[in-house]
């Protein structure tokens, strides 16, 4: 299952793939990719500078009228050849998401790298499925239709969470729908983006359809959203980076630049007192831990109806303490580092200030012994903290569950609401009545009912409020991905028509 390969060998040539070619950076400094687990350096790239940017948007500009001018029948078939492709690489992709982000090898393996390949597949079937009105002679006269025109060269900007589905979710529908694309991954993480660009090549997809540039945020990933040839911004990451991109975006010299943002999240989980405590339970371990909690849509805030609160809070306690933390390479890890000694540091800050106004109840510490190297941090449990407080409000990105008892079904909607965040919220209920209701008034791109965390290919994500606009994945990715032309032509060949005289003359 999981193919181990020496990583510096495979990207001695450099992190930066433009028109179908790794090569070095050229911004002069470097980066070095590091195993979260032991905090070792396993490759060290030149990072990618503006003019690194613009020779990726140039291979971009170049190969777009070609890959514009495919059927759409012929860029499914490459696309079918990419999913093929990518399977027989399912192994080297499983060691390289873990490697470079500490993900114990059952998520690599079952969620991230299955679920990306399936992103594939369900694309190249969608690049021939794109939709519109339908053409009609709607005013009488003329006959009327939509073409769905892709924009140009996307700029996309990937965070480093899910490096591999980020990098799917971004190319996929902007390729399928006939752009191309420059992408951007997080620095932390871009061994698997450029792995999936390259058995892009390897399936048949020309040179400069898909680009990737490796760099620091703040000169690659400016760069790049500045560039005055690249038509949309679709970009991943936190509501602050989000805000800055949108501000340079603005300002770029092509008016009215596109601009997708998928932003940070802060999942509230709302249990009833008729719910079945037990699989709520198992859904808030499950929600709140997947991918060490640096999750846009984790379980970050469980809300419990008072009669079933202390059950609740005992059950998840329990369930916590019998995770297993450690190497990610190890069969029988559940939960492995997080992403830096930074963020763990950062995660450890939240649950040490909480200690001031609210419970810890299990976790709220890093592992010491073999551990101790690595970024590690127990799965943590909160309790009481207050609503206001920061550990509810604030988006933490780590394996911390915050807990909240309310009384009436509108206390625990009204709470569920209570972030500046949109993104995702579930709700634990036996009573369709009320999980109706929170389907209807949560404000989330996405509302959970008995479950926490599932996605698939075929429907979409994305946020409500400050937690972004525009969707990824799914066929309403496409409305992001085109625009729409709509064809009026003429029929009847009349010289005066009937409404000239609205502008001159009698009829
Ligand atoms: P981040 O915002 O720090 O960085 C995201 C990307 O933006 C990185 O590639 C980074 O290099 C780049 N960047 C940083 N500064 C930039 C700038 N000034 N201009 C242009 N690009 C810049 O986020 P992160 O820490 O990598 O990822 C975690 C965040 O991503 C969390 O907030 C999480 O909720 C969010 N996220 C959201 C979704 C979603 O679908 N809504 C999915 C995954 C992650």
């Amino acid at each position: 299952m999981v193919q181990r390969f020496d990583v510096s060998a495979r990207f001695a040539a450099g992190a930066q793939y433009v028109a179908g070619r790794l090569g070095p950076g050229s911004s002069g400094s470097s980066h070095s990719v590091v195993d979260p687990a032991t905090g070792e350096g396993v490759h060290t790239y030149e990072l990618a500078g503006a003019a690194d940017v613009d020779a990726a948007v140039g291979a971009a500009r170049r190969a777009f009228p070609e890959w514009a001018g495919a059927t759409p029948g012929e860029r499914s078939d490459a696309m079918h050849r990419w999913a093929a492709r990518l399977t027989e690489l399912t192994g080297e992709f499983v060691y390289a998401e873990s490697l470079q982000c500490g993900k114990p090898l059952k998520l690599s393996a079952e969620f991230d790298v299955p679920g990306s390949f399936d992103n594939v597949a369900f694309f190249a079937g969608a690049a021939r499925q794109l939709t519109g009105v339908a053409a009609a002679e709607y005013s009488g006269e003329h006959t009327s239709y939509v073409r769905r025109e892709p924009l140009g060269v996307i700029g996309s900007i990937a965070p480093w969470n899910y490096p591999l589905q980020m990098a799917a979710w971004k190319i996929l529908p902007a390729v399928a729908a006939g752009n191309t694309i420059v992408l951007k991954p997080s620095e932390l993480t871009p061994l698997t983006s450029l792995m999936f660009a390259e058995a892009a090549r390897e399936a048949g997809i020309p040179d400069g359809v898909i680009n990737i540039v490796t760099g620091a945020g703040a000169e690659a990933g400016e760069a790049l959203v500045g560039h005055p040839d690249v038509a949309m911004t679709s970009f991943t990451g936190s509501t602050a980076v989000g805000r800055r991109v949108a501000e340079i975006a603005s300002a770029s010299p092509t008016a009215a630049k596109r601009l997708h943002l998928e932003l940070g999240g802060k999942a509230p989980f709302v249990v009833f007192d008729d719910a079945d405590v037990e699989a709520a339970a198992h859904g808030a371990v499950a929600g709140a831990l997947i991918n060490t909690g640096q999750d846009c849509t984790a379980a970050t805030r469980a809300y419990v109806q008072r009669p079933l609160y202390e059950e609740f809070v005992g059950a998840v306690a329990d369930l916590m303490s019998g995770v297993r933390v450690g190497d990610p390479f190890a069969q029988d890890t559940d939960l492995g580092p997080l992403i830096s000694h930074a963020q763990r540091d950062r995660v450890a800050g939240f649950v040490d200030r909480a200690r001031g106004y609210a419970t810890v109840v299990t976790g709220g510490e890093a592992p010491g012994g073999d551990l101790a190297r690595g970024a590690y941090y127990r799965p943590t449990l909160v309790r009481d903290a207050p609503q206001d407080s920061e550990i509810v409000q604030r988006e933490v990105f780590g394996p911390v569950l915050a807990v909240l008892p309310f009384d009436s079904d509108d206390e625990g909607i009204a709470l569920a609401n209570d972030t500046p965040y949109g993104l995702a919220a579930s709700a634990w209920s036996r009573d369709v009545f009320r999980t109706g209701r929170c389907a209807r008034e949560i404000q989330a791109g996405c509302v959970w009912i008995n479950d926490h965390i599932p996605i698939i290919s075929e429907m979409p994500h994305g946020g409500y409020k400050a937690s972004g606009y525009g969707k990824d994945m799914s066929a309403y990715s496409f409305e992001e991905y085109t625009q729409i032309k709509h064809v009026m032509s003429e029929n009847t060949g009349v010289a005066r028509k009937d409404w000239h005289r609205t502008v001159f003359g009698d009829r």
